[in-house]
């Protein structure tokens, strides 16, 4: 009778509960391993100027997972956020990226390149985060000016002078500011006023109704013309085809980033599109 259904429910419930527990308890591990054991790597997305100039790119976390092969982050972003490693692996994707700044600021050919590093809520929240940022840049020799910040507008949630304050500090070394997925999250318009951002970015779920909805359309158009009037870059990210290139570029988008130019890709091969003559 209905209790036992109910009891079976229950046992089916908590039997696929103990599954996910468990499978999540062997993610969290293998990620501390993973962490331990160099098991991840950064791929580069280049960013472009409408003349098809690369500027620099935006870092991406991959894992090399010893089995599964290459994972992106949906794969574990979230878990590493919500057990808190994402703070330090945000370190070491800063270092790492730092690092590389300051390899190619001997390169003639390259030592204009700027790298936009992303930033979760969590990491940036750590009380020591301006103080451990300042020491990835001694301990690497990176030219701060490089190295732009993604942060996102979860982040601002509720804390607009906290924020506001670590990003002045930051921006007093030389370090840059960008709003990712702009539109997407908390959005007031407040804290644009506030924080001292030098960069937004278009998230990709307007780019790609770019051709199919005037509204979203219009909506970018807004958000290119706010940001030429606080005087912000705005790069358009997730650009996949020249349709949606030739409508930002009439609107006068500063850079684009999407499939159309790159996907993210190892540090060999992004290399390989700033030196296009090599390729024979
Ligand atoms: P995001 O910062 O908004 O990064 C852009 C995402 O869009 C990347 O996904 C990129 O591969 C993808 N993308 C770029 N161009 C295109 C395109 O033309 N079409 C499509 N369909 N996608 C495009 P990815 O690498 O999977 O990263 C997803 C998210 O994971 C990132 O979104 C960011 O929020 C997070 N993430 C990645 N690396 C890091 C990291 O080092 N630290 C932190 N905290 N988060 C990271
Ligand atoms: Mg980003
Ligand atoms: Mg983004
Ligand atoms: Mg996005």
């Amino acid at each position: 009778y209905a209790k036992s259904e109910g009891g079976n429910a229950m046992r089916f419930f908590e039997a696929a509960m103990q599954a996910t527990i468990t499978a999540r308890a062997t993610l969290e591990s293998e990620l501390r391993a993973a962490l331990a054991g160099h098991q991840f790597l950064l791929h580069y997305q280049s960013q472009v100027t409408s003349e098809g100039r690369i500027v620099g790119a935006e870092v991406l976390l991959r894992w090399q997972h010893p089995t599964r092969g290459l994972v992106p982050p949906f794969g574990f972003i979230d878990l590493a956020e919500e057990t808190g490693l994402i703070v330090p692996l945000g370190f070491w994707v800063l270092e790492d990226a730092c690092k590389q700044l300051e390899h190619w600021a001997h390169h003639p050919g390259r030592r204009d390149l700027e790298l936009a590093v992303n930033v979760s809520a969590r990491q940036f929240r750590e009380e020591d985060f301006v103080q451990r940022v300042r020491e990835v840049l001694d301990r690497t020799g990176a030219d701060p000016t490089r190295l732009k910040l993604e942060l996102t507008e979860s982040l601002v949630q509720n804390n607009v002078a906290a924020t506001a304050e670590k990003m002045k500090s930051l921006a007093a070394m030389g370090i840059r500011f960008s709003m990712d997925d702009f539109g997407t999250g908390y959005s007031s318009l407040s804290y644009m006023t506030q924080l001292p951002l030098n960069q937004i970015k278009v998230d990709k779920s307007f780019v790609q109704k770019i051709g199919d909805d005037p509204k979203v359309e219009l909506i970018i158009q807004t958000i290119i013309g706010m940001a030429r009037n606080l005087e912000l870059e705005v790069v358009a990210e997730g650009v996949e085809t020249r349709q949606q290139l030739a409508f930002l570029e009439k609107h006068r988008c500063t850079l684009y980033q999407g499939y159309l130019f790159s996907k993210p890709v190892p540090l060999a091969e992004f290399e390989a599109q700033l030196d296009p003559e090599i390729i024979a």
